[in-house]
């Protein structure tokens, strides 16, 4: 047991010079709000979306306090109301299920599929039930979007994707985000851009847009917003919604902007060590690797596996034996829902048909984070003691039974 790797699993890279610079002089001058400009100033706030917009090509974004509320703000602009149902990802994380809970919507779970995305036929066969799909590209994997999008289409049900785990990330040449009515990012401290808390919400629906606007508590300001649809749009809009306070703050945005301008190098650099881990981890007799086909361009900002079929004692004693030799992974599996992972049973406020399918892969994904500070060796040398120690239970196992 000498090799234990003391990397942390948490610990991201420090905010860039650059946003900390930017951030020093917002505290400076006081106006942490984003409608309170001086004379001629453009705030933060407004550049951020402005920047965001033009980085995905959107015609309109907006940066709101968390990926959440994003989220929220995105089911009440398509009209969601209280009692209506939302289809949305079995395998995904709690604010996804919560958001639908916010509007005092229902939730309706989709299966998912051995490559971890959401489940084409299980969707199919439950699109009658529900007007809108929440879409959760959970941990980076992307379903076929082109698929996806004919299914929806053609069933009239408007598609919401929630993009905390694909920001950079394309279906072929379109970004992820750019496929629904609106994409929704958040920017907490484990996605690819970190300013602690805050959202990002994507359009091209004008009206849309100009609604999740006022929601977002713009008072009647959004003529200061430089990625908004026209003042004309919110004529009536403007009226007819109420404000549910959730803006970003310019402190927030002057940190983001810098590092939204290393996005794509930052991207590469997660890749690089997916491409490591996933190398090392081939041919791991008893593990399974998701396939991810050619069109999906990831951002692997975390790793999965899956021990398909294993007994969960089997699980834990891998769990257990790495844990012990450094390396945090968590379990989907699992009984009782711990930190971040938990499984569509465990939201009892929102019951679901069982999903046998669905079951069996959800009860063998292993979850790892993959910090940037982690170096191309850390991430080779992870794949050797999860290889091994993967490898040393399957092999005990098989002689057992
Ligand atoms: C983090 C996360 C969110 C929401 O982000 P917050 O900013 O924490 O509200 C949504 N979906 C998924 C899959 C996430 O991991």
């Amino acid at each position: 047991m000498t090799d234990v790797f003391t990397g942390n699993f948490t610990q991201q890279e420090p905010i860039p010079d650059a946003g900390i610079a930017a951030a020093l002089a917002v505290m400076q001058h006081g106006r942490l709000h984003r409608y309170n400009e001086a004379e001629g100033e453009i705030a933060e706030a407004a550049r951020l979306e402005e920047e965001f917009a033009a980085a995905t090509g959107a015609s309109y974004c907006l940066a709101l306090a968390s990926g959440g509320y994003a989220m929220t703000t995105a089911l009440r602009a398509s009209g969601v109301q209280h009692g209506d149902r939302v289809l949305t990802n079995a395998f995904t994380l709690a604010p996804v299920p919560g958001a639908i809970a916010a509007v005092g919507a229902v939730p309706v779970f989709v299966g998912v599929t051995k490559d971890l995305v959401i489940d084409l036929d299980d969707l199919a066969a439950k699109l009658s039930q529900a007007k809108v799909l929440l879409l959760s590209h959970m941990r980076g994997h992307i379903c076929d979007m082109v698929q996806l999008m004919a299914l929806c289409d053609a069933a009239g049900v408007t598609v919401i994707e929630d993009c905390a785990h694909t920001m950079g990330a394309a279906w072929g040449a379109i970004p992820s985000g750019r496929w629904g009515k609106f994409g929704c990012y958040s920017t907490q401290t484990y996605k690819h851009i970190n300013s602690g808390e805050g959202g990002l919400l994507i359009s091209d629906d004008a009206e849309a847009m100009a609604r999740a606007i006022m929601l977002s508590g713009s008072y009647m300001l959004f003529e200061k917003h430089r990625a908004a649809p026209p003042p004309e749009i919110f004529a009536q809009i403007k009226y007819e919604t109420p404000n549910i306070s959730g803006r970003m703050d310019n402190l927030r945005a002057a940190i983001l902007r810098p590092q939204l301008q290393e996005l794509d190098t930052q991207c590469k650099r997660w890749n690089d060590r997916y491409s490591v881990l996933a190398d090392g981890l081939q041919g791991t007799p008893g593990l399974t690797l998701p396939t991810r086909p050619q069109e999906e361009r990831f951002v692997a900002s975390s790793f999965q596996f899956l021990l398909l079929d294993w007994a969960p004692e089997r699980v834990q004693d891998v769990l257990a034996r790495c844990k012990a030799r450094g390396v945090e992974l968590k379990w989907f599996g699992g009984q009782e829902p711990t930190g971040f992972t938990s499984r569509y049973d465990s939201w009892r406020y929102a019951p679901s048909e069982p999903m046998p399918q669905t079951d069996r892969v959800l009860a063998g994904i292993i979850d790892m984070r993959l910090p940037l500070t982690f170096s191309l060796n850390d991430c080779q040398f992870l794949a050797e003691i999860i290889r091994a120690e993967v490898s040393a239970v399957w092999q005990a196992s098989d002689t057992i039974t």
